[in-house]
């Protein structure tokens, strides 16, 4: 391919997850031009693996107190729900939304406290009691106070497509064996080249929303690639004749399990995190199975598990490093220059992120300069149980 001008941008932003394209919709909104590269399929890694639920800080107050990652996330149902209705930017209208809310429930029968720690604390997503009548058949023959709380719960790849479509000419796929080449140049703009120095773009800011790959995507530029830290995660997942539920058990403090629902091929999927998920990292496939059958057994005495099929994925979580090695409180961006990085640390708080991204970044000078159209752009990535191993327990 012949060489081309040198091509004036904002920013260019690698990494094509829910940070990297929320982050993109908020630039491109306040008038800077950007593009996203993405090395594998947009999502591929923690936002496809999620579990798509929308905190807003509920099971961050079971103590009750409203602890800083409350406190951050408390906005985040709000703006969600407003841009899945289609009434705010970006309109995510076209995405389907897995469920309006979540249940609450206690696997011993003493009085529930979470339907008062969300008033208590004045979270913006309300909790409900429900009546014995009200709830879902899969809770029908828990012991304790169940609840509904309105965090709803996405479909990651429907998000993702659909910001994909609104973006599709800014995005460019540039995968290992083709890939992007950052020049970090000493006092001035870094550049960087695609498809050997055939495209070649002069950024303002580049920005790592690569995940896991923020690291690696520091190193290579200089900048400290410790500031980045992974907790893994080992899920869990099952299917066949189950019902629809999305919702954590909680224990005390704890989140016993989380479930959620998708489907697929005809099939009901529960993807199953918590703190089994936890556990479950030193546990081989085949004993944490065997552990979230008793721990979903307990926690859902009403549901039959007979004939279900299960499976398990390994899921590293990348967030900015604490001292303490525990969930970071808030989102991470850290700005470095020519450099800015993020790790939203919950998908939730992609839109928050997005907006500190925008905070951090210089006037706008690039004006809106032509990306080239015959770049291969990026496919969503699949999700978890479409590559699954599955077995009965
Ligand atoms: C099992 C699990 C369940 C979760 N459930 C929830 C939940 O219910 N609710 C919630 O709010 N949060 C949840 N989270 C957290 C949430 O998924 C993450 O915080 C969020 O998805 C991180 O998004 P990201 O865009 O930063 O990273 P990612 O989604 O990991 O995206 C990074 C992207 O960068 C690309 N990439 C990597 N290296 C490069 C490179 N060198 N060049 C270009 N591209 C690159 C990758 O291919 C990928 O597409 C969950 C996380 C896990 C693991």
């Amino acid at each position: 391919m012949a060489k081309r001008e040198p091509i004036q941008l904002d920013a260019v932003i690698f990494g094509g997850g829910i940070a990297g394209l929320w982050t993109l919709d908020a630039l491109v909104r306040s008038g800077r031009n950007a593009v996203l590269i993405e090395r594998t399929a947009l999502g591929a890694g923690q936002t496809i693996w999620s579990q798509g639920i929308i905190h807003g800080g509920l099971k961050y107050t079971l103590d009750g107190f409203l602890s800083g990652s409350a406190q951050a996330i408390r906005d985040m149902p709000t703006i969600w729900r407003e841009c899945l209705a289609g009434q705010r930017k970006p309109d995510l209208s076209g995405a389907p939304v897995r469920s309006e809310q979540c249940w609450l429930w206690r696997t011993e029968s003493l009085r529930s406290r979470v339907g008062m720690m969300g008033a208590r604390v004045g979270l913006s997503t309300p909790v409900h009691t429900v009546d014995i009548r009200d709830r879902p058949d899969a809770l029908k023959e828990c012991p304790g106070t169940v609840a509904r709380v309105e965090e709803q719960v996405i479909d990651p790849a429907g998000v993702l497509a659909v910001l994909c479509e609104l973006y599709k000419q800014r995005l460019i796929h540039a995968p290992n064996d083709n890939p992007a080449h950052i020049e970090a140049v000493s006092g001035g703009a870094p550049t960087v080249s695609l498809q050997g120095d055939s495209v070649l773009f002069v950024p303002q800011v580049l920005i790592f929303a690569a995940g896991n790959g923020n690291a690696a995507l520091r190193k290579s530029v200089g900048l400290d690639a410790m500031r980045m830290q992974v907790r893994e995660l080992h899920m869990v997942l099952a299917r066949g004749p189950l019902p629809e539920l999305h919702g954590h058990c909680i224990d005390g403090k704890r989140t016993r399990v989380t479930i959620t629902t998708a489907k697929h091929d005809g099939h009901t999927i529960w993807q199953i995190g918590g703190e089994i998920a936890e556990r479950g990292v030193d546990m081989s496939p085949t004993d944490l199975i065997a552990h979230a059958r008793d721990e979903v057994h307990a926690a859902l005495p009403g549901v039959d598990l007979s004939g279900i099929e299960w499976a398990t994925y390994r899921a590293p979580r990348a967030e900015g490093a604490m001292p303490s090695g525990k969930r970071p409180e808030d989102v991470t961006v850290l700005s470095e220059g020519a450099y800015i990085t993020i790790w939203p640390t919950k998908l939730a708080l992609a839109p928050r992120a997005a907006k500190m991204v925008v905070k951090a970044m210089p006037e706008a000078i690039a004006g809106p300069g032509i990306v080239p159209t015959d770049l291969s752009r990026p496919s969503i990535a699949r999700p978890p149980w479409e590559n699954a191993t599955w077995g009965t327990a």
